[in-house]
């Protein structure tokens, strides 16, 4: 690639991520993290070649989520964590830079792709967010895919409920809702040819989750945000921090009315939120095609790309990306 390509603005733009947590190097063995690798790129290029063929922002954004809903590595559609019943119950978001449409769902046990159905509240409804039932059945009525809830279910969140509800037992302490640290939302951000902005998250929650409890990731505002204005944002981390910072809606706003680029506005925003006691991370297009990534845990699963022939995965704060 010519210097002179490099330094162009770039004409479409997307950043993705399958959560933060304290993944480590050490402890992650080279076939999971190839695994992880993979995935994400197979997200990141679902994405990229929307945009590279001319679709739209809401479209990329949808179908790299897609992708991360069915792959059980991710806290996300199947591979969701556990309610403390011991269900899985999910939560998404999405919204449409060019009109700020948005939409949302929470508590879903059978819609096989949240974010579609995010997606049809957003454009088939006129409300913005739906819950348990209701969303269901608003779901079945708009034809999209049902599936016996066992389909979302995996060895390996069981145990995670099971270690979680031991620790509880024993601290008695239910105020430390994350035991499986990595947290494993997934969500797309990205900025189109046209220069629309989209973003999206969709999630399973934390692990133990009870009392109908509802995180960041389908608060518009808090763990999904976008504005053909200045930015787009999706957020992972631990949810009740999020919402109550307004993370992803405080990184627009810096962005519009301060005027700072998305690597600022995402560093200041999280540093903010994990001096209330929180953490995770976030992902950040902005109108000029920038993408950030900002994280105060030991790793984010995220990748980048753009029209310039960025194209990078990457897993722990450690590497260069
Ligand atoms: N933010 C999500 C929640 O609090 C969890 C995550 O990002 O993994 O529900």
């Amino acid at each position: 690639m010519s210097p002179a390509v490099a330094d162009e603005a770039p004409r479409w733009s997307i950043a993705i991520h399958g959560g933060a947590g304290t993944m480590s190097p050490e402890r992650m063995d080279a076939e999971t993290r190839a695994a992880y690798e993979a995935a994400l790129q197979a997200a990141l290029d679902a994405g990229a070649q929307v945009l590279a063929d001319g679709g739209s922002a809401i479209d990329a954004v949808t179908a790299a989520i897609m992708l991360m809903e069915d792959d059980p590595k991710f806290n996300s559609g199947r591979g969701a964590v556990y309610t403390w019943d011991g269900v899985n119950e999910h939560d998404a978001s999405i919204m449409d830079g060019r009109t700020r449409d948005a939409g949302a769902s929470t508590g879903t046990r059978n819609v096989r792709h949240p974010i579609l159905l995010a997606r049809a509240v957003m454009e088939d409804s006129p409300h913005v967010f739906l819950s348990r039932e209701g969303a269901e059945q608003f779901a079945a009525e708009q034809g999209l895919e049902l599936v016996d809830p066992s389909w979302f279910g995996t060895e390996a969140r069981k145990r995670a409920l099971e270690r979680y509800k031991e620790a509880q037992m024993k601290a008695g302490d239910t105020s430390q809702l994350a035991i499986d640290t990595k947290f494993g939302t997934v969500g797309a951000v990205a900025r189109d040819k046209d220069g629309s902005m989209a973003a999206g998250t969709s999630t399973g929650g934390m692990t133990g989750k009870r009392w109908g409890r509802i995180g960041d990731s389908p608060m518009i505002g808090a763990g999904t945000y976008a504005d053909n204005r200045a930015c787009a944002v999706s957020a992972t981390g631990w949810g009740e921090y999020f919402i109550r910072v307004g993370v992803a809606a405080e990184i627009c706003a810096r962005m519009r009315m301060k005027g700072e680029s998305a690597q600022v506005a995402a560093d200041a925003v999280i540093a903010e939120m994990g001096e209330m006691g929180g953490n995770g991370g976030v992902i950040v297009a902005g109108t000029n095609g920038d993408l950030a990534f900002a994280f105060d845990t030991a790793g984010m699963y995220r990748g980048r790309a753009d029209s310039t022939g960025r194209n990078a995965v990457a897993i722990f704060a450690s590497e260069v990306d």
